[in-house]
C-alpha cells in the first residue's frame, strides 16, 4: 500500500512537495490553533475526523443519530464498516512484520498471511457486534481481505529480502528502519482543534510531510478533506508542516487487487472546508438541533431504519 515506485517518488520530490511550501496560508496550519479559523468552537465536544469529514448523509443527520442516539461510534455504511476492517488488517500485518523481525524470523510470508487471517475472523466478529453484515457481506469481506494479505505480505517479505540483499550484515533495528518507510497507525491528540484525543492516521511517511489512508472503491471529495483534518492535528502537535496527503484506493478488478494512489497537496481549499465543516458538526451537536431527514437518502445508509420509521 505504502511503497512507492519510481514516478511517484519523482513526482513529490519534484513537483508536489516543492511547490506546496510557499502555497499554503499560514494561519491555516494546524500549529495556529489558538487563533481563527483553526480555533475551534467549542473544546467540550471532541469529535473524530472521519465523522467530520464524511460526507453521506446529505444533512449529517447520521452523525447527529450516533452521537445523541446510540452514542456509538458506528459507521454509516456496510461499505464504510468493511473499510474498518481493511484498515486493521493492514495495519496488524505492518505490526506483526516488525516483531517478526525483531524475533529472528527470516521467512515472513506465511507467517504474516496466517496471521492477517486470524485478524479477519477477529475484526468480523467485532464490527458484526455494531453493523448487520449478511453472509454475501462477510463473504466478500473475506476473500477481499486475504486477496490483500496475500499481496501485502508478498510486497512485505520482498521489501525485507531486497533490503538484506544490499545490506547483508544488516541489524533488526536497521532492517526494519529501511524496510518500512512509513510509521502505520500514527495516533495524534487532536484536542487542540477540537478532535478527538486518539486520532489514528493510516500512515505517515518517515520522511515527514505526508499522511496516508487507506480507502475503498472509488474517489470521493471528502476523502481528501479527511486527510487535511489528520494533517492540521499533526501540525497541532507536532510543528511541522504536512503538505502532502495520498490517498490510496484499493478495489477489485476481476480476480485481481487494484491499488492506486492519489497524491495532492494538502492546500487552502482543503483545510478551510475541514475547518469549516468541523464548526458546522460541533455547533449542530452542542446546539442539539436534529437535522432534518435528506430529501435524497443513499440507499445503503444503516440509519434507514431511525429515519423511516
Ligand atoms: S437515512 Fe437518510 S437522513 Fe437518515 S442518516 Fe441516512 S442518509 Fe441521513
Amino acid at each position: 500500500m505504502y511503497y512507492l515506485d519510481l514516478v511517484e517518488v519523482k513526482r513529490l520530490m519534484r513537483d508536489l512537495i516543492p511547490r506546496a511550501r510557499n502555497l499554503i496560508d499560514e494561519r491555516l496550519r494546524g500549529w495556529n490553533w489558538f487563533d481563527s479559523p483553526i480555533r475551534p468552537y467549542s473544546y467540550e465536544l471532541l469529535l473524530p475526523v472521519w465523522d467530520i469529514a464524511c460526507s453521506i448523509c446529505p444533512t449529517r443527520r447520521d452523525a447527529w443519530i450516533r452521537h445523541k442516539v446510540l452514542k456509538k461510534s458506528i459507521p454509516t455504511t456496510v461499505h464504510q464498516a468493511k473499510g474498518f476492517v481493511v484498515h486493521k488488517i493492514i495495519s496488524s500485518m505492518f505490526l506483526k512484520a516488525k516483531k517478526l523481525i525483531y524475533l529472528g524470523y527470516e521467512e515472513l510470508r506465511d507467517e504474516l498471511i496466517k496471521n492477517a487471517e486470524e485478524s479477519l475472523k477477529h475484526e468480523i466478529s467485532e464490527i458484526s457486534k455494531t453493523i448487520q453484515l449478511n453472509e454475501k457481506d462477510v463473504d466478500d469481506l473475506e476473500d477481499f481481505c486475504k486477496k490483500i494479505a496475500k499481496w501485502q505480505a508478498t510486497r512485505i517479505e520482498s521489501k525485507i529480502l531486497e533490503v538484506k540483499a544490499k545490506y547483508p550484515f544488516i541489524n533488526e533495528e536497521s532492517l526494519v528502519q529501511l524496510s518500512f518507510p512509513i510509521a502505520t497507525e500514527v495516533i495524534v491528540d487532536g484536542s487542540l482543534l477540537g478532535l478527538s484525543r486518539y486520532l489514528r492516521a493510516d500512515a505517515a511517511w518517515m520522511l515527514g510531510g505526508m499522511i496516508f489512508d487507506i480507502k475503498l472503491g472509488r474517489k470521493e471529495d471528502w476523502h481528501r478533506i479527511q486527510v487535511a483534518g489528520y494533517a492540521l492535528a499533526f501540525e497541532s502537535v507536532f510543528e511541522r508542516p504536512i503538505d502532502v496527503g495520498c490517498t490510496v484506493y484499493i478495489s477489485k478488478f476481476g480476480r485481481n487487487l487494484k491499488i492506486e494512489r492519489d497524491f495532492y497537496i494538502i492546500d487552502d481549499n482543503l483545510r478551510s472546508v475541514f475547518l469549516e465543516k468541523r464548526d458546522e458538526l460541533q455547533m449542530m451537536l452542542i446546539k442539539d438541533e436534529e437535522p432534518n431527514v435528506a430529501d435524497k437518502c443513499p440507499k445503503y445508509c444503516m440509519f434507514r431504519d431511525f429515519c423511516f420509521k
